[in-house]
């Protein structure tokens, strides 16, 4: 799954085409209408999370003329300028970021004409996206029949000079403006370490808590497993029963981790994984696979090594005052 850093490579890959005029569209898709986005430019981009969120509209001062702002149906431009503001914007049915709306404040001052003009796209990339430039990806085997078949774009975006953008396997949502919680996002300087803390010490297990995107927005199955191993921490142990010490070691590592992947990927490096799909740990201790998540949640399989991560169990330790 496309997690913080590979979603902010993505982003490394659209910037170049900012400003740019999209002269044509293709890919197949019934989120949104590919037709929209012919003759918009491409206005800006930004990462949020998991989320790449990219801008469209006019790059000129003729904005009063373009029939972005007609999207919606049945609006003039003035309601729509209205409630583009007001208007909460819902992020899709991920289980984790059910909860994640669009706040009012996130626009301070009067918009300009432009900002009403702006409509934002926003994509998640679930478990197999990915972003594309200049290039198509390429059938790496035969599927079940036996057939070499290239990956089926879902949005292709053409730029002048032949250049173009791919997106694939993602889920694409019209909103006003991105969904942004600097604190809580693990790739922003404003990350809030103490709020971090205080999320990961409550009665719940670790590798849920890091893994839920009102928190640790970025943090993903392969960030989850391998810090886990690094603080030497049992996936299900509560927060609430580990020494602060602990905590304080996760939240280290979650951090070095996610950020020396950003800057790997890059540089173009690969990344060596310690316990992710392995067999055995990097002491030669045989791996444990399950799948775990919340109880009304997506589960998501976990690697563990019992040796190196023993499991700080409720029933071992003296409960924490907020469990009583
Ligand atoms: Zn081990």
């Amino acid at each position: 799954m496309p997690e913080g850093p590979t979603v902010r490579k993505f982003n490394s890959l659209v910037r170049p085409f900012v400003n740019l005029l999209i002269v044509n569209v293709g890919g197949r898709t019934r989120q949104i209408n590919p037709q929209d986005l012919k003759g918009q430019h491409f206005i800006n981009s930004q990462v949020h999370g998991k989320n790449l969120y990219m801008a469209f509209g006019h790059d000129n001062k003729n904005s009063k003329n373009y029939d972005l702002c007609q999207h919606e149906e049945g609006q003039t431009q003035s309601q729509q300028a209205e409630g583009s503001l007001e208007k909460h914007c819902l992020l899709g049915d991920d289980p984790l970021e059910e909860s994640s709306k669009v706040p009012k404040d996130l626009h301070t001052g009067e918009p300009t004409e432009n900002d009403l003009c702006l409509r934002w796209l926003r994509f998640h990339f679930g478990l197999y996206g990915s972003v594309r430039a200049n290039e198509y990806s390429r059938a790496r085997k035969e599927n079940k029949r036996g057939v070499w078949r290239d990956p089926s774009p879902r949005l292709i975006l053409h730029f002048d000079s032949e250049r173009f953008l791919v997106f694939y396997n993602c889920r694409m949502t019209w909103c006003s403006s991105p969904f942004s919680e600097p604190a809580c996002d693990i790739l922003c300087p404003e990350f809030d370490k103490e709020r971090a803390l205080r999320a990961l010490s409550v009665p719940r297990p670790v590798c849920i808590t890091l893994m839920d995107q009102r928190h640790f927005s970025g943090v993903g199955n392969i960030i989850k497993n391998e810090v886990l191993f690094l603080a030497n921490v049992h996936p299900l142990s509560f927060g609430s029963h580990l020494p602060s010490e602990s905590l304080q070691c996760i939240l280290d590592h979650t951090i070095r981790f996610t950020c020396n992947w950003l800057n790997n990927k890059l540089q173009r490096k690969g990344l060596r994984y310690h316990i992710y799909m392995k067999e055995c740990c990097d002491k030669g201790h045989k791996v444990v696979k399950e799948s775990i998540g919340p109880t009304y949640g997506l589960k998501r399989l976990t690697w563990y090594c019992p040796e190196c991560q023993p499991h700080v169990k409720s029933e071992n330790a003296v409960p924490s005052k907020e469990d009583l």
